[in-house]
């Protein structure tokens, strides 16, 4: 077969600058798509990520990419109770994701991987009925082939691609939260992550603000898209996140007279992945996948850890000539072991803090203490929820879910 590249991935995300670095690493020819004119441009994230996992992807992320450490996190209950744990070590990053993304993509270069921006993956080349390829436009002329025997939907939540392959790349209302977010200066802070929970403040999200450096910080809002455009959702009747968050900030002392430097709204998934991530000859990973975390829409780090999952079957199909869906669900099979296990946890703890309202929220908040906190973030929710119903126990019959 005379094919272009080995592989051709659509879009220098995390995922597939990930995909790409690994793919190259091990003797492929790859070609990154990405219809931005600038990788990482325009920002559309709240752009934490804990150490944790970017340790696990095996990379070291130069100073340049990240405008901030983070040390830990301050929760805020409905009633203002907070509770704050603080490590003297890094826990996370907010990055610049600007630099980060390119960064990423730049390793994929070092290694060997092609990339070429403003170049918009059209749609999808078939021979006898199988993925072949991609139509290209590159600066917005007329599309052009381009042929592999593999090509991977890296695309993110839009996943245009990756429904034209044949798989369900599509969320409902109830499974994505819509978003606003404010850059804000000055705000003093203690390079700790602060989260506001409550129904009024947030209907089924929360608000966040990410310290950035130079008293800098990613103020934002998510909340669950079937409560907005004018329906009534938890207390709010007609939530739209951008009047929330105005609201938030004009009840904040410290950021009612703060300067706004960016704002841009944006869509994450917070529900469950695909169906199927692979077909013959294409896979789809990350966001585009639905690959994010439930409870908070983080999917910086899954997708990198997707990424990297992805491009060692890939590699293996290539040592084989077999980029058959047989072959490649080897992919789809160690996700859904694996990372995909414990996003399972996260959706159930999110749907069953659905059902929880304000006062609950504030009981519960009164309840359980940092030590709980991390267990509950570990999917180890026996304890606390234990020590909740104790002092609620109508509450059992919502939690229990969690325990079964
Ligand atoms: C408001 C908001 C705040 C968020 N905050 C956080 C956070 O704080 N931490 C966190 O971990 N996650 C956060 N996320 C989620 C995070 O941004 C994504 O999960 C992450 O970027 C997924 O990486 P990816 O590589 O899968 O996709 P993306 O980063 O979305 O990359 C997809 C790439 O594909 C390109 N592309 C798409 N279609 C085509 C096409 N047809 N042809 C060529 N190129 C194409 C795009 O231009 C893009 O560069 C947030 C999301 C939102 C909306």
């Amino acid at each position: 077969m005379d094919y272009d590249y080995d592989i051709i991935i659509i879009g220098g995300g995390p995922a597939g600058a990930s995909m790409a670095r690994i793919a190259a690493q091990n003797g492929m020819s790859v070609m990154i798509y990405d219809k931005r004119k600038e990788l990482g441009e325009p920002v559309r994230c709240g752009e934490g990520l804990g150490q944790r996992e970017v340790l696990a992807q095996g990379v070291d992320l130069p100073r340049w990419c990240f405008s901030t450490e983070i040390l830990g996190a301050k929760v805020i209950a409905p009633n203002g109770k907070s509770i704050t744990w603080k490590s003297k070590d890094t826990k996370g990053w907010v990055l610049e994701r600007k630099m980060f993304d390119k960064w990423l993509v730049e390793l994929a270069v070092e290694k060997g991987a092609k990339v070429r921006t403003y170049s918009r993956v059209t749609d999808l080349v078939k021979k006898d009925g199988k993925i072949d390829g991609v139509m290209v436009s590159q600066w917005g002329k007329e599309p052009f082939e381009v042929r592999a025997p593999l090509v991977v939907s890296a695309e993110g939540m839009e996943a245009i691609v990756a429904r034209k392959a044949g798989l369900k790349a599509m969320s409902t209302l109830y499974d994505v939260d819509t978003c606003y977010q404010y850059e804000m200066k000055p705000y003093n802070h203690e390079n700790l992550i602060e989260l506001y929970f409550g129904n009024r403040i947030a209907p089924r999200g929360y608000v966040w603000i990410f310290p950035k450096d130079a008293k800098k910080a990613n103020v934002g809002i998510g909340i669950g898209a079937h409560l907005t455009n004018g329906k009534k959702g938890g207390n709010v009747d007609g939530a739209e996140p951008k009047r929330l968050l105005d609201e938030f900030i004009a009840g904040n002392k410290e950021l009612r007279d703060a300067s706004v430097l960016q704002d841009f709204g944006g869509v994450i998934s917070v529900g469950a992945p695909i169906d199927s991530f692979v077909k013959d000859g294409f896979m789809c990973i990350g966001t585009a996948a639905r690959q994010v975390d439930p409870i908070h829409g983080g999917g910086i780090a899954l997708a990198m850890e997707t990424g990297i999952m992805a491009a060692g079957v890939a590699a293996k199909a290539h040592s084989r000539k077999d980029y058959s869906e047989r072959m490649l669900k080897e992919y789809e099979n160690a996700w859904r072991s694996g990372p995909g296990k414990k996003m399972g946890k996260r959706l159930l703890l999110r749907k069953v803090m659905e059902e929880v309202n304000d006062d609950d929220l504030n009981h519960i908040f009164n309840t359980i203490k940092d030590a709980d906190l991390q267990k509950v973030m570990e999917g180890n929710f026996a304890g606390p929820v234990a020590k909740v119903v104790a002092g609620r126990p109508q509450l059992l019959r919502i939690l229990k879910a969690l325990i079964s």
